[in-house]
């Protein structure tokens, strides 16, 4: 056995792709590096049965190699559920580079790397992520048609961010009416945790409805303006988790859902933009499910961004944008719907209908 020889804590440098946590039979991991501009990133394409594997890059000062890698492996993994049970025909991809994107980032990287994309003859499609700007993405664009969110003056479909928070809006709808009955959001009190691109979004559209908006973040200034403009009440306490509340909305970090959160949570209703709420997707799922609180599954009502940018490939326009936004009201209602019929948890559900839509297409393809 190899763990008589040699110490299990290392054996993550012993199969340093396939063997990663993060590994999920994805398709091809590209590693790219050029000297000359200090590029180093990783493309991480999951799967390509639906359509070309597109997701955004993000770029990140990672604390090493191997954090860089399985950040790539479970993005671009998450990016293929996202769009499968979106409806779109694209697969999942994602890529990172390695860096710090205020002091590293320059066009003659942003270049190489587009150059990297390009190579793959269009098996991955970026896009923006954590670190990029629509700027870059004009110049990854200058070398492969390969990008999307590229600048509206170039045929972009610009910033993504309100549509996301829109989809947000409608998930978290979808799961009020599942869970009180009604989908009308007065009076609800709803707790939006970042309010940044998105969050500031979904705080207009929860004003506008009438619901007590409370928020926070660790941007003061943000704070202020947010609660000036929409009239939301900035939370000033410590323990956000363990506040009354009728509906929690992640919209900064992902793990937020874990042993600690669940324990004290009082809402009712799970429903944020952050990608990877939950911190253990089936325990922290199946702890959610035990306690009767409706969690509309990120990847899901998150997935207006990346509607956004398909119509971009797809030509069509802000009109069917918005209906298919719209539609991630239908697709909660329906994943919770499933999720009662068969005892699983609404974010197995969602992996489940998005797994099967893989699959059919799969045998298709092979018939
Ligand atoms: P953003 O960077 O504009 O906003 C994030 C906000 O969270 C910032 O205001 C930041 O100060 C705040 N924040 C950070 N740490 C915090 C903490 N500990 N507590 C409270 N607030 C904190 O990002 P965004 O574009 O609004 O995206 C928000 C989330 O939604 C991210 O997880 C992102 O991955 C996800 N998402 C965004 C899109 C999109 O279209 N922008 C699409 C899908 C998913």
């Amino acid at each position: 056995m190899v763990s008589d020889v040699i110490n299990t804590s290392e054996l993550h440098k012993i199969d340093p792709v396939f063997g990663q946590l993060s590994f999920d039979n994805h398709e091809q991991v590209v590693f790219c590096n050029d000297k000359d501009t200090g590029l180093k990133a990783i493309i991480g394409i999951h799967n390509t049965v639906l359509g070309p594997a597109l997701g955004g890059t993000r770029m990140w000062q990672y604390t090493n190699e191997w954090e860089a890698l399985n950040d790539v492996l479970r993005l671009s993994r998450g990016m293929t559920f996202k769009s499968a049970i979106t409806g779109l025909n694209l697969g999942g991809g994602k890529a990172v580079i390695i860096g710090d994107a205020k002091t590293q980032k320059t066009p003659a990287l942003m270049r190489k790397f587009g150059e990297f994309v390009h190579s793959l003859s269009g098996r991955y499609i970026t896009a923006e992520d954590v670190g990029m700007e629509t700027s870059d993405m004009d110049i990854v664009r200058d070398v492969t048609p390969y990008v999307t969110g590229i600048s509206e003056s170039r045929g972009g479909a610009g910033n993504p961010s309100p549509i996301t928070a829109y989809g947000v809006f409608m998930g978290m709808k979808a799961a009020a009416r599942y869970k009180f009955g009604s989908d009308v959001l007065e009076d609800k009190t709803v707790y939006v945790q970042g309010i940044g691109h998105v969050g500031e979004a979904l705080v207009e559209h929860l004003s506008n409805e009438g619901a007590n908006v409370v928020i926070a973040d660790i941007n003061e200034e943000r704070l202020q303006a947010v609660s000036k403009a929409y009239g939301a009440t900035i939370y000033r306490g410590s323990d956000i988790y363990a506040e009354e509340m009728d509906i929690y909305a992640p919209c900064a970090l992902g793990a937020t859902i874990n042993d600690d959160s669940i324990s004290k949570l009082k809402a009712q209703v799970i429903a944020g933009a952050a990608n990877n709420q939950l911190k253990d997707e089936i325990k922290h799922g199946a702890m959610l499910r035990d306690r009767g609180i409706a969690y509309a599954p990120d990847f899901l009502i998150n997935a207006g961004g990346i509607i956004n940018v398909y119509a971009e490939l797809e030509g069509y326009g802000k009109a069917e944008i918005m209906r298919k936004t719209e539609n991630i009201y239908n697709t909660t209602l329906e994943i919770f719907k499933h999720s009662d019929e068969n005892d699983l948890t609404s974010h197995y559900s969602a992996l489940r209908i998005a797994v099967d839509r893989i699959e059919a297409r799969k045998k298709e393809a092979n018939k």
